[in-house]
């Protein structure tokens, strides 16, 4: 049997949130207090490779994993020679530019030449300002750029933000973003070869958890005189599906496909019209 092995973050921000939609779509994976490198998560034909999310695109480009999870951040970052999949739904965050609250610069055009950034995305950060015509000098650190202008090693940052509110603490104000980040899936170029099916098997299932989590299945018995009107606010998939319900002529059975963010004002509409019985569940797989 053909073997997948997944590069997924065994600690930090994008572990839980791996380790869940890898759940969703059937693997065992728990992100434990054991200390086991590889385990197989399903039925012998995957496997997981636990390791830091800033090491999984080397590992994926190596070949140590077939494919992995990490942030796109870190892939663009890193520039590896691996192939981005998937989007996921998940580790939302921005690599912004950061000036101290007390600073007059409003955006990067006001960025004097030869100011220091500090940032632990050197390439990223160096090819945003050149594409603005700005010569900064950048101070690489491992991590914790916003405290560097307070102890004056720095006039600016760059960061990854995601509620701007280690950027407060720190009195930092963010100017300008240069990339927005989620968790990405991606793949060793050779595996995308040898592996294929597998790997494209992996994806359309990941694929159909995301297209489902933002979508509830609503069923409803509507009075038959207003179906006309349900259509133009009930788009489901390819049209609300409509039903007789037996023993009643007055009334039909709906089910639709709805985004999760319409349900409330669709209940509101739907009780006016005098709809009973209305339910709305989870999608658990979507494939369009
Ligand atoms: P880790 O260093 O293992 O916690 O993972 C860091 C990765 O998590 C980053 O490279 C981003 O892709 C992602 N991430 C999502 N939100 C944030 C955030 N607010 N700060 C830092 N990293 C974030």
């Amino acid at each position: 049997m053909v073997i997948v092995r997944i590069g997924v973050p065994s600690k930090g921000r994008l572990s839980s949130g791996s380790a869940e939609i890898l759940r969703s779509i059937g693997l065992n994976v728990t992100i434990g207090n054991d200390r086991r490198l590889l385990a197989d998560v399903g039925k012998g034909k995957y496997q997981v490779l636990f390791a830091n999310a800033k090491d999984i695109p080397e590992f994926v480009e190596a070949g140590a994993a077939d494919v992995g999870i990490t942030g796109r951040d870190l892939v663009e970052e890193q520039r590896k020679a691996v192939d981005k999949l998937l989007d996921l739904n998940f580790g939302s965050c921005r690599l912004m530019i950061a000036v101290p609250e007390t600073s007059n610069v409003q955006s990067v055009d006001e960025v004097r030449d030869g100011a220091v950034v500090a940032t632990s995305f050197p390439r990223l950060t160096r090819e945003y300002f050149s594409s603005k015509g700005k010569k900064v000098d950048i101070l690489e650190i491992s991590g914790a750029a916003e405290v560097t202008p307070s102890i004056g090693v720095a006039e600016l940052i760059t960061d990854l933000v995601e509620t701007g509110s280690t950027l407060r603490v720190n009195h930092l104000r963010p100017i300008e973003t240069i990339l927005e980040s989620r968790a990405v899936l991606i793949a060793n170029r050779q595996s995308m070869e040898t592996k294929r099916t597998e790997i494209e098997e992996l994806t359309f299932a990941l694929e159909s958890v995301i297209a489902a989590s933002r979508k509830r299945y609503l069923m409803a018995n509507v009075p038959a005189s207003r179906l006309e009107d349900l259509s133009s606010f009930l788009p489901g998939v390819s049209g609300p599906t409509v039903m007789n319900i037996m023993g009643r002529s007055d009334m039909v059975a709906v089910h639709a496909v709805i985004a999760e963010e319409d349900v409330n004002a669709i209940i509101v509409i739907l009780k006016e019209m005098g709809a009973t019985g209305i339910l709305v569940v989870p999608i658990e797989r979507m494939v369009s």
